[in-house]
């Protein structure tokens, strides 16, 4: 499951990105197939993994796409908006964090109206509650209709352990669910290999003939009757009858329906 760490500069997003990274039993930073410019880290607890993505803050006066001719700054400026929206939308979950000791500001607001329009779960990270008394104020903090909502010191850890706990009650539904998706369209691939007269083709039709076998031709592959996807319990296969296998010097180059 993976959460963007999101909001504006200076809110504590890329100290507590560090101190979970830190004291929570990192497992590794490079994740395959997200952008190097986003700092991700898995982080294990309590027996589920959490991918945390560290992001730039967000910016909108630089959300907007600059003129070909504008400055290399404006340019940069917008492409460092864009990995933020990009974190955005790989997250299962944004973790919307805001600063305890400014407040939420203008920029809040108009960050979380267009954070809410994605249909992405959001909780809210108060940080900078650094201390007990800072934690009875944060009570009374702006909580901008979140039921949930999380006050933490990046700095010293403060309240981090029940962010975790949340994350990792999230993960362990969030696996589940994925998972059971993940079974129904996953389909498996099952080749029928063997010399010729071992019955390959018996096998194949009897599991056709099965009473609780659903079959359907494979897409793409109507014109040839052994290639078939039969669904059985919550599996999909695809079923694939080859021709037999014979010695490689029979075959020649010319004979393309043989290779296949
Ligand atoms: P980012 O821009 O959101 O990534 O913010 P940084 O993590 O770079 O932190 C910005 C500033 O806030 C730094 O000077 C941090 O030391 C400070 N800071 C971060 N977390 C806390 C915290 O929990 N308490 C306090 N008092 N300061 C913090
Ligand atoms: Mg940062």
């Amino acid at each position: 499951m993976k959460i963007a760490l999101i909001g504006r500069p200076n809110v504590g997003k890329s100290t507590l990105f560090n101190r979970l990274f830190e004291k929570r039993h990192a497992l590794e930073t490079a994740i395959p197939g997200t952008t190097r410019d986003i700092n991700c880290a898995v982080i294990k607890w309590k027996n589920t993994h959490i991918e945390l993505m560290d992001t730039p803050g967000l910016e909108q006066k630089h959300l907007v796409q600059p003129h070909a001719r504008s400055s290399e700054y404006a340019q940069l400026e917008y492409s460092i908006q864009l990995q933020a929206q990009r974190a955005m939308e790989e997250a299962d979950i944004i973790a919307y964090m805001t600063d305890f000791t400014t407040g939420i500001l203008e920029e809040d607001r108009n960050a979380l109206k267009m954070i809410r329009r994605k249909k992405t779960p959001v909780i809210l990270v108060i940080n900078k509650v650094d201390s007990s008394k800072d934690s009875l104020a944060a009570e009374g903090f702006e909580h901008m209709g979140f039921g949930v909502s999380f006050a933490v010191s990046a700095i010293n850890g403060r309240g981090t352990d029940a962010l975790l706990d949340h994350l990792a009650l999230q993960a362990k539904r969030f696996k589940k669910t994925s998972s059971q998706t993940h079974k129904k369209e996953k389909t498996i691939r099952v080749a029928i290999v063997g010399k010729p007269n071992v019955g390959k083709s018996s096998l194949f039709n009897a599991l056709l003939a099965e009473e609780r076998v659903l079959v359907s031709p494979l897409p793409h592959t109507t014109r040839d009757p052994n290639n078939t996807e039969i669904v059985y319990k919550e599996y999909t296969f695809a079923l694939i009858d080859t021709a037999g296998l014979r010695k490689k010097a029979r075959v020649y180059a010319s004979d393309v329906i043989e290779i296949f």
